[in-house]
């Protein structure tokens, strides 16, 4: 997704700080993405569509429209603002027709009621540092830093290099949140700038991967062992999806797996409901049901966890 003339370099030189990226979101007091208060970035674009995502607005690459639909009044301003046709009402219902959108961003001023939002914005690594920059007294009293999660923040290697590599040259903590889910070269390069890698593990069974998450977890778990061989600073994170990610199965070989592979830190995710209002936004059906695990369940997950010898905790 980067832009910088990655053509144009030498084999092995560093991307310019001025690498631009694609992301949808920029948090400066998030305190779930690592330790300390940290300045989360959220990278667009991912390869997987996990179908309990919380970020539906981060798997396009590129910026999009959404539409806040308990905002809309179906007030027509943005019908009569758009050049392209892509809104309409119709039987009392506002119809967003996103093969037209050129997210022009006409009808965003339009709207009275903030209903519509351009989600995405083309930004350069330089820029990032540079906000990071201002907020390096929080980072330093809390122990914090930056954290570049997505999206899948392999997706945009030159751009995340460069901004790890302007982080750590300002002295600033990093780290990042993957799912693996990338090639070995793209996911090395990154964590030689990075220190925390927070690991994302969901579904050890390949074939319930592909049905979940869109894709094989091949990838993901051999790079999980790579990682391991770096002695880079490794948390896995775990997320507890009712029915799928958090049965007894799963945790199990997912415990064994990482035991075996020598990652021994554990972050456990419990479901969180909040989800599906996002998906309205994009018009796309959210199919995951269940609730937030009870703490006994949790307490249960924990003891299984340390039973096979990981330092684990609960997160959230
Ligand atoms: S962003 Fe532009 S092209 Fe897209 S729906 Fe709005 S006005 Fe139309
Ligand atoms: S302008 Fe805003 S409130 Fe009016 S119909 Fe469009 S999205 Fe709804």
């Amino acid at each position: 997704m980067s832009t910088s003339p990655a053509a144009d370099r030498s084999p092995g030189a560093p991307p310019s700080p001025n690498a631009e990226g694609t992301i949808f979101d920029l948090d400066t007091f998030a305190v779930h993405d690592g330790p300390g208060i940290r300045m989360t970035v959220y990278l667009k674009g991912c390869p997987l569509s996990c179908a309990w995502c919380h970020s539906p607005e981060s798997r396009a690459a590129a910026p999009e429209l959404i539409l806040a639909r308990d905002r809309c009044v179906l007030c027509g301003a943005c019908v009569a603002a758009c050049p392209e046709g892509a809104h309409r009402l119709e039987d009392g219902r506002h119809v967003v027709d996103r093969a037209r959108c050129r997210v022009c961003g006409a009808c965003v001023l339009a709207c009275p009621q903030g209903a519509l939002q351009i989600k995405g914005y083309r930004v350069t690594a330089r820029e990032i540092v540079r906000r990071a920059g201002r907020l390096r007294p929080f980072f330093e009293h809390s122990g914090g830093g930056v954290t570049l999660t997505g999206g899948e923040v392999t997706m945009q290697p030159d751009f995340a290099e460069a901004v790890l590599r302007g982080c750590r040259e300002a002295g600033i903590h990093t780290a990042i949140e993957t799912s693996g889910a990338c090639t070995w070269p793209v996911l090395r390069r990154l964590v030689e700038h990075t220190d925390l890698v927070l690991y994302d593990l969901k579904l050890h069974d390949d074939q319930a991967h592909r049905r979940w998450v869109g894709a094989s977890n091949r990838q993901t778990l051999d790079n999980a062992v790579r990682l391991a061989n770096t002695g880079a600073h490794v948390q896995v994170r775990v997320p507890l999806i009712p029915g799928i990610t958090d049965t007894q199965e799963n945790l199990r070989d997912t415990f064994r797996f990482m035991r075996d592979a020598g990652l021994w830190n554990v972050a456990l995710l419990p479901y969180n409901e909040s989800a599906p209002a996002k998906y309205e936004w994009l018009d796309e059906p959210y199919t995951v049901t269940g609730e937030r695990q009870p703490p006994a369940a949790l307490a249960a997950i924990l003891a299984m966890a340390r039973d096979h010898g990981l330092d684990a905790r609960v997160d959230g």
